[in-house]
């Protein structure tokens, strides 16, 4: 990184000032510019000129209590002009409210009551947390990896949400309107010249690279270690992420295998508000980037991105097939493969998906259509975020829902936030019909399932979300599923008071067993899972209990 982002921290009184500034520079003067400033309205003008030079400011840590000027008023003003830096007061006991307060008022992250010591554990970790946030959700102006392509063209968007979710920050350059990236993409070989092409800071150049050749050039954990394992999990959402961090911490030689990227459906919501110990809420992505964090640190190893294509037993073994033919075999093994958006078969829609139609929450093309009327298809949860993750930028959001109230299918809380919602309009009991447009999306026709009328809307985008499809084709002849394709477990096994079939075990099958034991399934991949995070993640967690009880018996 060229330039070191800031942290300035504020204090009028001298003593605290320095103590403040000389822990920040010992712990973070390595990669961050530590700047003090001894008022608020010091702090203010130190702010102005940081802005003036574009210079980044990652951290602001002010105290509240100050002649000139508190420490809410001045990160408030701060927050103007540097809206993504993450804000810490420190207060005195007799602050809490203010800074309570303040979360709601001016975003404020955290409050440090006085005096901090040892920083080893009342500072550091809490500022550690900030700053790798900040650092995972801002665009430093840095020499990275470079994305150039079209709007329009669905393997760019391909390219774009795989470094997204995988983390890997990029800069995305549209050659249609930066003449600069255009020339850049003209300089290549004609013969070579497909988008997306990515540039790389050591001067590769990949012309719409497929996301084996990107995960290797970018150095990705895709082959595995070792050849066997304990406890083999496949599927990184919350439910394989929670396994993998209960399962290593648990001393088991654990592996997970994720055939896109880590977090699941989780890691496409833009925000997650009701995950417990998470007061602001918190989005997908950095769910998914701490609980990988967490799982590694314990002793996991995360494969991705690596499919699973098929599994089969030679007992008392488990064997995973991946993608390009090698077997990983295990004792345990986890299914936790989640589910996908069904998708919506109306005509025209298959030659605008990836220019216009997108699947899921596609957050990464949210900026895309600023000030544009886009369309949200579907009345569950994940659809009232994606409105509400929309809404910031499109200048209207249309929710076409085909049953007759917001509150059949979505929780209480985003019903209101989308009925306080000035630019989100709701279209009940509608279906979309067809799609029209060659090159990308330009109109969709609705159908009132009341009136039975049908109306063609110009549209910018449309983001569906309508239903789900389990994962599970790869256990398809291997473990009990049901007609819709989810895999059945424990006392859903139990029929007539009988086992399943070639069970031949004296117990029954535990919790999150599936019909083969050391087989085990959980998340939304489960017959009758409540499709939740913090249910994926329970269950993900319990599974380990069970597959303890398993191991003690092979
Ligand atoms: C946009 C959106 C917003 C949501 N918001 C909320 C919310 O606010 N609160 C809430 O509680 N819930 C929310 N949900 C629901 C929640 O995300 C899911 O219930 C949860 O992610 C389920 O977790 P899981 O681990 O069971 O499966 P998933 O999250 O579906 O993860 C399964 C993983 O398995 C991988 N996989 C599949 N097949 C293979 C294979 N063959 N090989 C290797 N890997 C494979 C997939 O790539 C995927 O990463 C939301 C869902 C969506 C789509």
């Amino acid at each position: 990184m060229a330039i070191k982002p800031i942290i300035l921290t504020v204090d009028d009184e001298p003593q605290v000032l320095n103590a403040v500034a000389r822990d920040l520079r010992e712990h973070y003067g390595g990669e961050y510019r530590i700047v003090k400033a001894g008022s608020g309205t010091e702090a203010l003008e130190t702010v102005h000129g940081l802005k003036h030079r574009n210079t980044p400011i990652a951290l602001l840590v002010a105290d509240q209590r100050m002649p000139d000027m508190d420490g809410i008023t001045f990160l408030a003003e701060a927050a103007q002009f540097y809206p993504e830096a993450r804000k810490v007061l420190l207060t005195a006991y007799a602050d809490t409210e203010v800074a309570i307060a303040g979360i709601n008022s001016i975003g404020l992250d955290h409050y440090l009551m006085k005096p901090w010591d040892p920083p080893e554990e009342n500072l550091f970790p809490i500022l550690d947390d900030l700053l790798s946030d900040w650092l995972a959700t801002v665009p430093l102006p840095y020499d990275g990896i470079r994305v150039a392509g079209t709007l329009w063209s669905a393997s760019c968007h391909d390219t774009k949400d795989f470094l997204g979710r995988n983390q890997i920050p990029y800069q995305w350059l549209d050659i249609e309107k930066d003449m600069e990236a255009k020339a850049l993409v003209e300089a290549i070989p004609e013969n070579k010249r497909r988008l997306p092409v990515v540039f790389f800071p050591d001067g590769t150049v990949l012309a719409n690279p497929n996301t084996q050749a990107l995960a290797e050039k970018i150095g990705l954990h895709m082959h595995a270690e070792q050849p066997f394992y304990e406890l083999i999990i496949v599927g990184g959402g919350p439910a394989g992420l929670a396994a993998a961090v209960y399962g290593a911490s648990e001393g088991y030689h654990t592996a997970l295998i994720e055939k896109k990227a880590p977090g699941g459906q989780a890691g496409t919501s833009s925000r997650i508000e009701n995950y417990l110990g998470f007061p602001k809420g918190l989005s997908g992505a950095d769910l998914a980037r701490r609980a990988v964090a967490q799982a590694t640190r314990l002793g996991a190893e995360i494969l991705t991105p690596q499919e699973v294509t098929g599994v089969r037993i030679e007992d008392p073994y488990r064997y995973v097939v991946l993608s390009d033919g090698t077997e990983l075999s295990c004792k345990a093994l986890l299914i936790a493969t989640g589910v996908s958006v069904r998708e919506l078969n109306v005509p025209g829609i298959e030659a605008v998906t990836g220019a216009g139609v997108y699947y899921g929450a596609s957050l990464t093309e949210a900026a895309n259509y600023r000030g544009e009327h886009v369309f949200v298809v579907g009345g569950a949860n994940s659809a009232g975020q994606a409105a509400m993750f929309f809404c910031r930028y499109a200048s209207k959001v249309t929710m076409l829902v085909r049953s007759s109230s917001l509150k059949k299918g979505m929780s209480q809380y985003l019903v209101n936030q989308i009925n306080d919602t000035e630019n989100i309009e709701v279209c009940l009991r509608t279906n979309v019909v067809a799609v029209q447009g060659e090159q990308r999306l330009e109109a969709i026709t609705v159908k009132n399932s009341n009136t039975d009328e049908t109306e063609t809307l110009p549209a910018a985008a449309l983001f569906i979300f309508v239903g789900a499809v389990p994962h599970t084709d790869i256990v398809a002849d291997v473990v009990e599923r049901n007609r819709a394709g989810f895999i059945i477990t424990g006392p859903d096994l139990i029929q007539e008071g009988r086992r399943p079939k070639n069970w031949k075990l004296k117990r029954d099958p535990y919790l999150l067993e599936t019909s083969v034991p050391g087989i085990f399934a959980a998340g939304d991949v489960r017959q009758g899972a409540i499709r939740r995070v913090a249910a994926a993640v329970g269950q993900g967690s319990s599974t380990i209990n069970f597959v303890h009880k398993y191991l003690e018996t092979v």
